[in-house]
């Protein structure tokens, strides 16, 4: 079957946190895996953390690990099952201290600012703006409100305050326990929620590079803040990607800011040459239902026709009733949209000019066009810059990464139109560099003898080389080189 170029992006939760639920979902199409920071503890993420690293290397398929902070998210504390019942003119009031009782009528908060910063008149939403409540009083710590939308209110749903000037962190305490937790447990890349300004995503390098390990940071946009014509460029600059993050971007800007908002997104991090995904609510009725609406389906698809690299699914898999459907329907849509022509009309202009990975990796994609038996590009990388500029310029053909790095071998699955593979050469000094990349793609099965593909690497081969070298290569074909060493 034809490989599908855009990725699936799936969140674990607990409809799909098994060995079994996790080793379905890998062979349905996920491609990487969200934990979510905002749910479970430490040893909870450990646990999953370790069996998806158990069915991924089961089945040789790389998953990239996505962790998830969950940023200055605001949420209600415990709640007795099934919820509380809030109806319209109800009286609901906050109380932002975590030990006072839960009682009919009173919830608590984990803001603790919330009395001292919120104004009387200003909109309370809650659980992804399902129900809102306006504020009439503010009374030492507690925050009265009356109920406008009323519906059931689960424990810790979270809270957005779109009126309110809130002084809230870019990163909570909780955050950089997270953080330091996730990037020791070795996590591929990290997700910074409720980013509103560039230096969110500078103080979590900062932080990432004071624990020792720093990985790609996606900047999830959902903060009208973030969106400002003379913020939001600088954010998907400073960022290695950025996530739509639909939820919580509908709550605060209205749903219907978020189509276009989506598009704005999708342009601007393909002519930046950014990771984007797309997230929340894609297949949301999937959740209670083996089907997607039409609705659904048009939404994968345009997401996809825009060119966005990764598609995420969040209820859907995480705590819905169908997660390997889901993930099965999701990967029909986005391959439908793939066969179409459409889809690969206007390739990327060039993004960094004077950059030399850049270039090689511009002309290994238009290499790749201009030669219509062409079956692939390999890219022979260590850090992945070169796989990850290769897919920038959205090529017809699949993306090879060979790589011997365990690191990049994952975090590459993200990528739109990458196969990672693992690989070793056997001449270090890489004298027969394209014999090896030539038989290991033959005895993978990846190519035929006489297959065209184009190859990208940097000469000599040592760590920090930029990529810099293109080969025309014919499979199964090499030559003898000027130093007596097979090339
Ligand atoms: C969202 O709000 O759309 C989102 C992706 O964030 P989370 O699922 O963490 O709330």
């Amino acid at each position: 079957m034809e490989q599908r170029r855009a990725k699936i992006l799936g969140t674990l939760g607990p409809a799909s946190n098994t060995d079994e639920m996790i080793g379905a979902l890998l062979d349905a199409g996920v491609d990487a895996v969200r934990l979510n920071m905002s749910h479970g503890t430490h040893d909870d993420h450990t646990l999953v953390y370790n069996r998806v690293r158990e069915q991924s290397s089961m089945r040789r398929k790389p998953v990239a690990v996505l962790g998830d902070l969950q940023g200055p998210k605001i949420r209600v504390g415990k709640i007795p099952e099934p919820g509380m019942e809030l109806a319209v003119d109800d009286e609901l009031v906050f109380i932002a201290d975590p030990d006072a009782p839960i009682e009919p009528g009173r919830v608590t908060i984990d803001y603790v600012k919330l009395a001292a910063e919120a104004q009387v008149g200003e909109r309370v939403l809650m659980d992804d703006g399902a129900l809102e409540a306006r504020i009439t009083k503010i009374e030492g710590n507690e925050v009265h409100t009356k109920v406008v939308t009323g519906g059931l209110l689960k424990a810790r749903k979270g809270v957005n305050l779109p009126d309110s000037q809130l002084e809230l962190p870019s990163l909570t305490e909780k955050d950089k326990l997270d953080l330091r937790f996730a990037l020791e447990l070795g996590v591929d890349m990290i997700a910074l929620s409720f980013v509103r300004r560039p230096e969110d995503l500078e103080l979590c390098r900062t932080l990432m590079k004071e624990y020792g390990r720093e990985v790609p940071l996606v900047a999830k946009i959902e903060k009208p803040e973030a969106v400002q014509p003379e913020t939001l460029p600088a954010i998907i600059d400073v960022a290695n990607g950025i996530m739509i993050a639909r939820g919580d971007l509908g709550v605060e800007m209205g749903p219907e800011e978020v189509p276009l908002i989506q598009k704005q997104l999708i342009k601007l991090s393909n002519e930046r040459g950014k990771l984007v995904i797309t997230a929340t609510q894609m297949l949301d009725s999937m959740i209670r239902n083996p089907r997607p609406t039409r609705a659904e389906a048009s939404d994968v698809a345009n997401a996809i026709l825009d060119g966005t690299d990764a598609v995420m699914l969040s209820g859907e898999t995480a705590a819905g009733k169908y997660p390997i459907e889901s993930v099965k329907t999701m990967d029909r849509i986005v391959r439908r949209i793939e066969q179409t022509e459409t889809y690969w009309l206007d390739p990327p202009q060039d993004m960094q000019l004077g950059h030399t990975t850049n270039a090689v990796a511009r002309a290994a994609v238009i290499s790749s066009r201009s030669l219509p038996d062409c079956k692939g590009i390999i890219c022979y990388t260590g850090s992945g810059g070169i796989a990850r500029l290769v897919s920038d310029y959205r090529p017809k053909v699949p993306v090879y990464a060979f790589t011997n790095q365990p690191a990049t071998f994952q975090s590459l699955a993200l990528y739109w139109g990458v196969i990672p593979i693992r690989f070793q050469t056997s001449s270090p000094s890489g004298e027969s560099i394209f014999i090896d990349l030539d038989h290991a793609a033959l005895e993978r099965g990846m190519f035929q003898r006489g297959d065209r593909v184009v190859i990208a690497l940097g000469w000599p081969l040592k760590a920090h080389t930029s990529v810099n070298l293109l080969k025309l290569h014919k499979i199964g074909e090499t030559l003898r080189g000027a130093g007596g060493g097979d090339i």
